[in-house]
């Protein structure tokens, strides 16, 4: 058949490369080619250290053992994102990746908080969150869920080169064909536009069937060479900027990723084992570059040890991340900021899909379509949960802050938010990335008291509400008094 996909040419080897090299070597198998370009002369763009739990999902698919990957990218262990400034200047919350509480049967757990709370009591809801008791005590392992224990779930942070060098060396031992040379030009087939050869620097071509783009903010294949339109969804997310630059390792090593907001946007703080990613997320209508350089320098604990690296975005994805024999993952596929570290997730779900899609036969429109549906839906909603945290703030200290809280949502997001401020009520859509403790604790943080619980958990005595709550308090206590530092765990596994 015309269009057979016998050899897989992938542009790029950072992380979106090197995991797309991984992956189809591992489901795809020797059948097929697969050839990786990188150009050490022009490098990756060096950030993306934090990440959510599926990354685990990844990292055992591919066999990797957790103790070996933790001891290689000097990865640490993360419970979730503690947000500060976000709700209002002097807020504080996480959003944390476990359970919170545990759902009654057929009523979720946070409508009896809501119940307790409408009848005059103080509950906090992180109470009820194993994962954030560990983090802010700076303690971490893992803990088996049970009837009474709210299941803890993690991701890791990591350094971004270490991961792509760690993936390197799997998929080369795999099979994967690894070319350093620059693309210096794209042949393309007249007739049908598909792109057919890559010309090197190093005077070699090297053609293939279908080409995966993970050239990052270049975009080379799907952009420059296919013209595909990019969707700006910078009226959501007006931030455009990132400085970045790391320092030396925190004293007590936190499990979590901070977030701290700031007039202008906001700042991270990622933990390693050795060292500490830093970095301020901002827009250029608020900060010059100078300016946001010298927030980071004074916002960061102890010294810069490297120079700080000034990076330029359009947030946004792809009309249609897989064109003809081009697909787009990673940077050149779109990019929505770092708040909830979800890049990585999206190089990992479109490889999925792609995997799911994959046009052995030949590249059939149907595929296609079904692919690009899929990856410009989980966009969105991921989209949509990012926007929640700018629109839900209480800060008048800056245009950036005002306009977030003041512009118009998707129909979708503006729904959900309504719903759950008059009914307390929150649905998980199909296949939602983040589901509902995610957006609880979101909503929560970001100040959204709802003004009704659900019947079931009206209905209970008020008694019995407060038996449940101080059983899983207790119940959560006995594991945290038990725990080890973070520090110390992860020393037990270097
Ligand atoms: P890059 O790392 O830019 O790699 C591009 C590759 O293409 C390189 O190997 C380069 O050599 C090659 N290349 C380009 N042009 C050519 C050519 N002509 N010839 C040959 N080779 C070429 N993600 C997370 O999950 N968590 C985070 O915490 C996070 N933080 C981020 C913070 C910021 C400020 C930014 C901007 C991004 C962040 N990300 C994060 C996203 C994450 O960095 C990326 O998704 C991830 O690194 C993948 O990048 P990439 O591989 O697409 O591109």
């Amino acid at each position: 058949m015309k269009n057979t996909v016998r050899h897989v040419v992938i542009l790029g080897g950072g992380t979106a490369g090197w995991i797309s090299a991984a992956m189809l070597v591992q489901f795809l198998g020797a059948d097929t080619r697969i050839s990786l370009v990188e150009s050490s002369r022009i490098g990756t763009i060096g950030v993306g250290e934090a990440t959510i739990p599926t990354i685990k999902t990844l990292n055992s698919s591919l066999d990797l053992g957790e103790q070996h990957f933790i001891r290689q990218v000097d990865a640490t262990f993360k419970l979730g994102i503690q947000f500060e400034g976000w709700g209002g200047k002097d807020s504080l919350y996480m959003h944390t990746f476990g359970e919170v509480g545990k759902d009654q049967s057929f009523c979720p757990f946070h409508h009896y908080v809501l119940r307790a709370r409408l009848a005059g009591k103080d509950v906090d809801l992180w109470d009820y969150s194993l994962n954030y008791q560990a983090a802010r005590r700076h303690l971490f392992a893992p803990v088996r869920s049970g009837p009474d224990m709210p299941a803890m779930d993690y991701a890791y942070h990591f350094d971004a080169a270490l991961y792509a060098n760690y993936l390197r060396d799997y998929a080369v031992s795999k099979g994967v064909e690894r070319i350093d040379a620059v693309v210096e030009s794209v042949r393309t087939d007249p007739e049908s536009g598909h792109v057919t050869q890559l010309h090197l620097d190093n005077d070699d071509t090297l053609g293939g069937d279908l080409f995966i783009d993970c050239s990052g903010f270049r975009a080379l294949l799907i952009e420059q060479t296919l013209g595909v339109k990019f969707i700006d969804w910078d009226h959501w997310l007006p931030c455009d900027r990132a400085v970045a630059v790391q320092s030396g390792k925190l004293a007590s090593l936190p499990p979590y990723t901070r977030s701290i907001a700031h007039p202008g946007g906001w700042q991270w703080q990622i933990p390693l084992q050795s060292r500490t990613g830093n970095g301020l997320v901002y827009s250029s209508r608020e900060y010059s570059d100078d300016q946001a350089r010298a927030i980071l320098e004074s916002g960061i604990d102890g010294d810069a040890t490297t120079d700080y690296n000034l990076i330029r975005f359009r947030v946004g994805v792809r009309e249609r991340p897989w064109h003809k024999n081009v697909v787009a993952v990673g940077l050149s596929g779109g990019f929505l900021e770092p708040l909830e570290s979800t890049s990585i997730h999206l190089v990992h779900s479109a490889l999925l899909r792609l995997i799911w899609c994959f046009p052995h036969q030949g590249i059939s429109r149907f595929e296609v379509d079904e692919f690009n549906r899929q990856v410009r839906h989980e966009w969105a909603q991921i989209r949509d949960f990012i926007i929640a945290h700018y629109h839900l703030n209480n800060r008048d200290d800056s245009e950036l802050w005002r306009h977030c809280a003041s512009m118009e949502l998707s129909h979708e997001l503006a729904h959900k938010i309504s719903l759950y401020r008059e009914t307390g009520k929150l649905l998980r859509e199909c296949e939602a990335l983040f589901g509902i403790p995610s957006w609880l604790q979101v909503l929560e943080g970001q100040g959204v008291r709802p003004g009704e619980c659900h019947p079931i958990a009206a209905a209970t005595a008020l008694e019995e509400v407060d038996d449940m709550l101080a059983r899983l308090r207790q119940s959560i206590s006995r594991p945290i008094g038990a725990m080890p530092s973070h520090a110390q765990f992860i020393g037990m596994l270097a």
